[in-house]
């Protein structure tokens, strides 16, 4: 069982990689941006709420996100271990999965960052908003997420390096030779 937290900023990868690691380690796998997409696809009160910070590029409360994690976590089966994709994505939700884990026994094994830079994920974002239909794929909406990814999100980098768990990875070339390099610290763990 290996618990493993891909983190990034939106754009650097961390959809398309979690999907080549499930592919090869069975992992199972929580994107929370997903989870809350089909909570607006299926016009639920959460997916109502949620689609207002979403549609303004702004983080959905930790409060609510953590209840979401944790009901979305012991629903699955859980057999190879899981990738956590966007979460966590503030101190509070780091704290909050490393308690959540401890309590059922486990931990996170590692942390994978994908480290892209500012303009390419720029540029990346714009060109998936002309197919990906999601509503915060727009540049102005793209401009506040990476703005609070830098804000919010960026300082669990430190956080989890004194957790020993931090594992930079470089999130750019080819889809293979990144998911290799994660291969290499998985492999590792
Ligand atoms: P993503 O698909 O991971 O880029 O997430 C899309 C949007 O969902 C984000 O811009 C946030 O508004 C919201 N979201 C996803 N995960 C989280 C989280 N862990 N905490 C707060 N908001 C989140």
């Amino acid at each position: 069982m290996k618990n493993l937290v891909i983190f990034g900023a939106p754009g650097s990868g961390k959809g398309t990689q979690s999907d080549l690691l499930v592919q090869k380690y069975g992992f199972d796998h929580i994107s929370t941006g997903d989870v809350l997409r089909a909570e607006i696809k299926a016009g639920t009160e959460l997916g109502n709420t949620a689609k207002q910070y979403i549609d303004n590029g702004q983080l959905i409360p930790d409060a609510l996100m953590i209840d979401i994690l944790a009901a979305t976590y012991d629903a699955l089966p859980k057999t190879q271990g899981v990738i956590f994709d966007g979460f966590p994505r503030t101190i509070p939700q780091a704290d909050a999965l490393k308690a959540m884990l401890a309590e059922r026994g486990t931990a996170v094994h590692a942390m994978l960052e994908l480290s892209v830079p500012d303009e390419m994920l720029m540029e990346r974002l714009i060109n998936r908003g002309k197919t990906s239909g999601r509503a915060d794929d727009n540049e102005e909406t793209i401009a506040k997420r990476l703005s609070v990814y830098h804000a919010q999100t960026a300082p669990l980098v430190e956080w989890y390096a004194q957790e020993g768990i931090h594992n930079p990875v470089q999130g750019y070339g080819s889809l293979e030779d990144i998911n290799a390099n994660l291969c290499v610290v998985i492999d590792a763990l």
